[in-house]
């Protein structure tokens, strides 16, 4: 009986190693929302997203900006990576209405409002920034 109930780790153990080395991670790429069952179709930093979650996190982000490029002043140093985010949110947008995943009418609005969205976040920051060097060069 002891040794029947030893030799089952053994064997999971044995499977899983085997998984690890199966074929290229590329395909079976899973959605990281919460209990979201769907396949992913982009990314965003390290998460792989189906296209609701991605335009959810999108929408997160995108208020989160706002909010703060409404809150700070110009001579507030720029968070980098609040800035890469959105290039990144607007870059994946962009990629997703270029691709082949099908999308309906709404699903396309998203996409170009999550795109022009996060351009004028990013610009409009820019050019808090350039007129803050402009008065302290002056
Ligand atoms: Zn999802």
């Amino acid at each position: 009986m002891d040794m029947a109930t030893a030799g089952k780790p053994l064997a999971s153990l044995g499977a899983a190693q085997g998984e690890e080395t199966q074929g290229p991670m590329m395909q079976a790429d899973w959605c990281n929302g919460k209990d979201c069952p769907n396949a992913a179709v982009t990314s965003l930093g390290t998460k792989s997203y189906c296209f609701d979650h991605f335009c959810g996190q999108c929408y997160e982000l995108l208020e989160r900006a706002e909010g703060n490029i409404a809150r700070i002043s110009s001579r507030t140093p720029v968070n980098r990576e609040e800035m890469q985010s959105l290039d990144e949110c607007a870059q994946r947008a962009l990629e997703i209405s270029l691709s082949e995943i099908e999308l309906d009418n709404l699903d396309r609005a998203r996409l170009l409002d999550i795109l022009l969205w996060s351009g004028d976040l990013t610009s409009a920051r820019r050019m808090q920034r350039s007129q803050a060097s402009v008065t302290v060069a002056n």
